[in-house]
C-alpha cells in the first residue's frame, strides 16, 4: 500500500485504510520509530499479544524486503566470484601507508594485480557501498538460498534502483 507524500508542505497523509487495517486507529498514543530509509508509526501502548504481532509484522516485512532483493539478484550458476567469495577479504593497510598516499585513513579500498606481476596496486574506492558493507544475515540468506553474490555487489556498487519505480 502506497502512502501520498504530499509535495506542497512537508506532510505526509495516512489514508484511513491504513489506519484500520493496522488496528491502530482507535489508539490512545501513536508512537513513531525512526528506521534508515523508512519509519514505523506503532500503538505507544500494547499488551503481550499486540506487540508480538507488530514484532511478528517487521520480521515478516524484513523477510519480503529481502526475498525481494535476492529475486532481484537471481540465482548463483556458480560463477566464479560466489565460489570464491568466502576468500575475499578486507584490505588492511597501516594508516602511515595510507595517509602518504594521500588516501583518507577510513576509505573504502579496492586492489587489482596482473597475472605474475609480483605488484598489487591499491587504490581508494570510487563506489560508496560493496560487499563489506553487508550485513551478515544477508550475506548468510543469500549464501543459503544459492543468490548471486557477485549481482548484489554489482546493484551495491552501481547503486541500482531494485525496489520501486526509478
Ligand atoms: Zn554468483
Amino acid at each position: 500500500m502506497k502512502i501520498i507524500k504530499e509535495s506542497s508542505n512537508k506532510n505526509i497523509i495516512i489514508p484511513l485504510e491504513v489506519l484500520k487495517a493496522s488496528k491502530i486507529l482507535n489508539s490512545r498514543d501513536l508512537e513513531l520509530k525512526t528506521v534508515e530509509n523508512g519509519f514505523i508509526v506503532m500503538k505507544g501502548t500494547m499488551n503481550a499479544m499486540e506487540l508480538i504481532k507488530i514484532a511478528e509484522g517487521l520480521k515478516n516485512l524484513s523477510e519480503d524486503l529481502i526475498t525481494h532483493l535476492a529475486g532481484i539478484c537471481g540465482r548463483c550458476d556458480d560463477c566464479s566470484y560466489c565460489t570464491r567469495f568466502e576468500e575475499f577479504d578486507e584490505i588492511l593497510l597501516p594508516d602511515y601507508l595510507l595517509e602518504e598516499a594521500g588516501i583518507p585513513i577510513n576509505a573504502k579500498l579496492c586492489a587489482y594485480t596482473e597475472e605474475d606481476s609480483g605488484e598489487i596496486v591499491v587504490i581508494e574506492s570510487d563506489h560508496n557501498y560493496d560487499m563489506a558493507d553487508v550485513p551478515q544475515f544477508v550475506i548468510d540468506i543469500f549464501e543459503i538460498s544459492g543468490v548471486c553474490i557477485r549481482e548484489l555487489e554489482e546493484n551495491l556498487i552501481l547503486e541500482n534502483i531494485v525496489y520501486g519505480d526509478e
